[in-house]
């Protein structure tokens, strides 16, 4: 395997003063700047009218040079920073070379929290031991690389994400999907190594790995391989744990341009008024009606009733949920004040689901408080569901807005129990009223019996905490059955009823 050509702009370290800049390298990054190439050519003519290196001219140079290399060099780590490495995967694809290049974009995604419990410094040290890695690596020659095959070039292309450019891959796709892979392997065990050295600890990091294969006859530009890459290595994010590159591939592209499209008319339902809010009861052991969950649906004019898996994960990363969540909040608030007027009705509860964005507005607790003050509703009517991983992200500021509602009177429910890192330990602190068992341990509730154990002791330890316990996803007699044995308060699923509009809520 050959290693391709060698591209000294994403190459090495910062050198210390110019002169480390190579003259080829130098005059490719100044013909493409052609504001500092003129710059230059001024001090030339200084340099012969004056028939030599004057020292005003050679300070002029010097300080065009590093503004360049303030460009093209990532100031914490001294590696290429991202446009040189897009511009040096732009110069790869004119070779003549018919086999295929890889470029492999990979993210140290525990940086966050190493900031977070070491301090920035500790970060910083540790991107610089993967820099200083992934550097020496495209000083080897091939044969004595521990990746079996060297980077061609290295980069920092994002806070936490780095680039690196392979060459002369097999001709077929196959072998060089098998070759990307085998050298992933150990590029995962190195910067594990680098990085375990650094921080002291014993774990594995998470690191995630997208990678696109290409070949001149692609016809690819240098920004579209490095956003194939990159698309991949999102996708490798969504398993909890990975260790697996994933390398591009057209359908990427074309679910990136469903979303496009999804978020681009979720943008306008709102004010076109094509949200909807369906109710599903949720009964007592006799199977009277409680109260109901408000749940969201998108009623999109041409894709017909979206339901929230399909687009509130989504409006989730743009943050257009808090938006829609405010809504669905006002709208739920004001079904509650409709059952009140009603003496049959009065009674009941609306659970109103809340995620993490809203929760972390700083305004949350005003904006629930001014939806219930707008619609009337009674706040000890008014549950808002929240999950697990909401309160393991920032727990003192959640428990925080939680407690500010609860001297409202307004209850909270831990949803989806079970599925996250459960620990009924901190119950004991947590300002909540109601668990509510997810579904998936319901499902399997009458089959296995490993299942019907975590159920029952979920309930008994709940009560011992002083909570009420609510099973969702209850679909037949003999869970609800084994449910109600076990001491459940409370039960939600199509048993009892789907989530429907609520024109006059049905009264048992
Ligand atoms: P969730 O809060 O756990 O809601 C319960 C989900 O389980 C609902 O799905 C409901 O239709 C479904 N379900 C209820 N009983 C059964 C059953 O017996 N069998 C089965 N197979 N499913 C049952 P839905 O409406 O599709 O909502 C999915 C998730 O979307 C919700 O899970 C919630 O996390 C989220 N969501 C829904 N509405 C909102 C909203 O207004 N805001 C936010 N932030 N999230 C929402
Ligand atoms: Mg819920
Ligand atoms: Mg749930």
């Amino acid at each position: 395997m050959s290693a391709g050509p060698r591209s000294d702009l994403v190459g090495g370290r910062v050198r210390p003063d110019i002169s480390g800049f190579g003259e080829a390298e130098a005059r490719q990054i100044i013909a493409e700047n052609l504001a500092l190439e003129r710059a230059l050519e001024d001090v030339r003519e200084a340099f012969e009218e004056n028939g030599g290196r004057s020292s005003d001219a050679a300070k002029l140079v010097d300080a065009r040079l590093r503004v360049l290399r303030l460009a093209y060099r990532d100031g914490l780590t001294g590696m290429a920073n991202r446009s040189a490495m897009v511009k040096h995967l732009a110069g790869t694809v004119d070779a003549a070379d018919p086999g295929f290049q890889a470029y492999l974009t990979v993210s140290f995604e525990d940086l966050g929290l190493v900031n977070d419990f070491f301090g920035f410094e500790m970060g910083d040290r540790a991107l610089r031991s993967i820099a200083e890695l992934l550097t020496d690596m495209i000083e080897v020659p091939d044969g004595e690389s521990s990746l079996g095959v060297a980077p061609v070039a290295v980069a920092r292309v994002g806070s936490n994400v780095f680039g690196l450019h392979f060459g002369g891959l097999s001709d077929s796709r196959e072998a060089a999907e098998t070759e990307v892979h085998e050298l992933a392997e150990p590029l995962f065990t190195k910067i594990n190594a680098a990085l375990r050295s650094c921080l002291g600890n014993v774990v594995d990091a998470d690191l995630r790995i997208g990678y696109v294969l290409y070949r001149a006859a692609d016809g690819l530009d240098g920004a579209q391989i490095f956003t194939r890459a990159e698309t991949a290595r999102r996708r490798a994010l969504s398993p909890r744990v990975s260790r697996e590159p994933v390398g591009f591939d057209a359908q990427m592209t074309e679910a990136m341009q469903h979303r496009a499209n999804l978020l681009f008319d979720l943008r306008h339902s709102l004010e076109d008024g094509n949200m909807r809010v369906h109710y599903q009861p949720i009964v007592d052991a006799d199977r009277h009606i409680q109260g109901y969950e408000a749940l969201v649906r998108w009623d999109d004019p041409v894709r017909g009733l979206v339901q929230p898996d399909d687009f509130v994960p989504l409006t989730e990363s743009t943050g257009l949920i808090v938006e829609i969540g405010a809504w669905v909040l006002e709208e739920a608030c004001r079904t509650l004040a409709g059952w009140s007027r009603n003496d049959e009705t009065a009674g009941l509860f609306v659970a109103v689901n809340v995620s993490e964005q809203q929760l972390r507005q700083p305004d949350f607790a005003e904006t629930v408080r001014e939806a219930l003050r707008r619609t009337g509703a009674r706040p000890e009517l008014l549950k808002l569901e929240v999950t697990e991983t909401m309160i393991h992200s920032d727990v003192d500021r959640t428990v925080a807005v939680l407690q500010d509602l609860r001297t409202d009177d307004i209850e909270i429910s831990l949803d989806d129990f079970g599925v996250g890192y459960s620990s009924l330990s901190y119950l004991k602190w947590l300002p909540v009223q109601n668990l509510k068992i997810d579904r998936t341990f319901v499902m399997n509730l009458v089959e296995d019996p490993l299942d019907a154990a975590m159920v029952e002791a979920i309930i008994a330890l709940g009560h011992v905490m002083g909570v009420s316990v609510v099973a969702e996803g209850v679909e037949t007699e003999e869970q609800f059955a084994r449910l109600r044995e076990f001491g459940a308060d409370r039960f939600q699923g199509f048993l009892f009823g789907r989530p429907g509009e609520l024109a006059a809520p049905p009264i048992d």
